[in-house]
Order: structure tokens, then C-alpha cells, then sequence
């Protein structure tokens, strides 16, 4: 069974743009998918669809097995990576990444272990009792990263989590993102402009135009020159 399947999958918005046409798409088990294409093209409007902050026109996204169409957000076993890194900022980094396991009831034992193992991946452990306005840009995408991962999601899904930081730390923390998928293998669906990202991450590459499915490869076939 594929981790998510998007069947026939669209969006109108109300003002009448079309944003997405019906699209087909099965991402696999611990697969790492990079959705590419022009601005405008429909990759965060996909990926929102998938996490539920947008609704579907037409067509059925699954989880599983699950039709997710009608599940809230926090509610679909998948962890969002957003731009922006979508922090408290009144929190401390370890509040931070206990919010959403407390708000679903998780024992404290089991935060805490999750909490330090997130830690440990991402090499937060040092900034757990600081706020994240005394963070750096790179750290606090790591945070972000960190309340993604103490979820133990089905999916992540990542939203140009990069594209906020300088050149030099884009670098850095594209291989960390790396590592991350060769140490926890977690089913991952990454939009990004960025086609250096999209090579060193991809297992497969989907190319969206004009709200459709353009090209699917991998990242060879899709960047070999003609
Ligand atoms: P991308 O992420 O590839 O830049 P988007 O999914 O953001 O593309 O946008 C796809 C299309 O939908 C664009 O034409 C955009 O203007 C339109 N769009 C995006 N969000 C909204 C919205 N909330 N209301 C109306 N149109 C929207
Ligand atoms: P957490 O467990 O980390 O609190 P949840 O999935 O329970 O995460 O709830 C966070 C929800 O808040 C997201 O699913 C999304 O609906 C919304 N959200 C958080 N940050 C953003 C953001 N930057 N842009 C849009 N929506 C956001």
C-alpha cells in the first residue's frame, strides 16, 4: 500500500482559479518525493491539500488507507515543515517540542524520551530552555524540524523549509535534511525552488505546470540536458 495516494485530486478557488486539475499520485513507503516547478504552478496548494489546511475540490486524498479528506489537520499522523518554522515564541525550545505530544495526551515519559531523541538528531540538546528569538535562523529550523520528528509521523511534508535562510546555512542544513532521511526514512514530500535541494534530496522528482503533472523521474532524468 502507498503511504499517501492522491486520487484525482483538485482545487478551485473560490475567485475561480483553478490551482490544481486531477491529479494522480502515489508516494511510497519511506519514499522522498520533491515537488518542483514555476511560482504559481500549484505545489503549496498540493502539499496544503495533503495536510489539510486547504480543501479539496475534487478527488480523494488517503493516508494509508485512511480518506483524510474530511480529517482535521492535527489529526492525519502526518508533520508539516513550514518556512517560516511556525514556533511559539513564548515557549521555551523544549516547550516548543512537547506542545502538540501534551495537546494529544502523551504520557510524560514518552515526551520526554521523544523530546530527548529529537534533541540528539538534530543537536538542539544545548538550547532545550532557551525561546527561539534568542536562536539563530538554522537553529530554529531545526526546531522546527524537532516538533515535526517527536510527532513519529506516517508522513512529513516540508514547505520551502529553507528558502528563509542565507545561502551558506541553505547548504549546511540541506545535508542535514539528508541525513535526516537516511537515519529516520520517513515518508517525505518536499515542494522547493531550489534545484540543488530537489537533486540532493529527491528520490523522485514531480514537476507541476499550470496545476498538472508535467514530468515524474528521477532527478536525473528530469535535470538531464537535452
Ligand atoms: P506555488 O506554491 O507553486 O507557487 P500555489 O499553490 O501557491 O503555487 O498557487 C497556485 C495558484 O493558485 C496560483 O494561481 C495562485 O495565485 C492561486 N492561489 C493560491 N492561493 C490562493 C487563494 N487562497 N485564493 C485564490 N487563489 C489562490
Ligand atoms: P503541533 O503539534 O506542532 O502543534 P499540529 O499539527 O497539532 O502541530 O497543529 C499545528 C497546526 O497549526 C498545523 O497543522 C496548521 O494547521 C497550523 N499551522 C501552524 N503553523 C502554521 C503556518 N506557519 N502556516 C499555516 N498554518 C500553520
Amino acid at each position: 500500500m502507498a503511504a499517501i495516494t492522491l486520487d484525482k485530486v483538485g482545487k478551485t478557488y473560490a475567485g475561480g482559479v483553478q490551482a490544481v486539475h486531477s491529479i494522480d499520485l502515489q508516494i511510497a513507503d519511506g519514499e522522498f518525493l520533491v515537488l518542483v516547478g514555476p511560482s504559481g504552478c500549484g505545489k503549496s496548494t498540493l502539499l496544503r491539500m495533503i495536510a489539510g489546511l486547504e480543501t479539496i475540490t475534487s478527488g480523494e486524498v488517503r493516508i494509508g488507507d485512511r480518506v483524510v479528506n474530511n480529517v482535521e489537520p492535527a489529526d492525519r499522523d502526518i508533520a508539516m515543515v513550514f518556512q517560516n518554522y511556525a514556533l511559539y515564541p513564548h515557549m521555551s525550545v523544549r516547550q516548543n517540542l512537547a506542545y502538540g505530544l501534551k495537546n494529544r495526551k502523551t504520557p510524560k515519559q514518552e515526551i520526554d524520551r521523544r523530546v530527548a531523541e529529537a534533541a540528539e538528531i538534530l543537536e538542539i540538546g544545548a538550547f532545550l530552555d532557551r525561546k527561539p528569538r534568542a536562536l539563530s535562523g538554522g537553529q530554529r529550523q531545526r526546531v522546527a524540524m524537532g516538533r515535526a520528528i517527536v510527532r513519529e509521523p506516517a508522513a512529513f511534508l516540508f514547505d520551502e523549509p529553507l528558502s528563509n535562510l542565507d545561502a551558506k546555512l541553505r547548504v549546511q542544513m540541506r545535508g542535514e535534511i539528508k541525513q535526516l532521511q537516511q537515519r529516520l526514512g520517513t515518508t517525505s514530500i518536499y515542494v522547493t525552488h531550489d534545484q540543488l535541494e530537489a537533486m540532493t534530496l529527491a528520490h523522485r522528482l514531480v514537476v507541476l505546470n499550470g496545476g498538472r503533472i508535467e514530468q515524474v523521474g528521477t532527478p536525473l532524468e528530469v535535470y538531464r540536458k537535452p
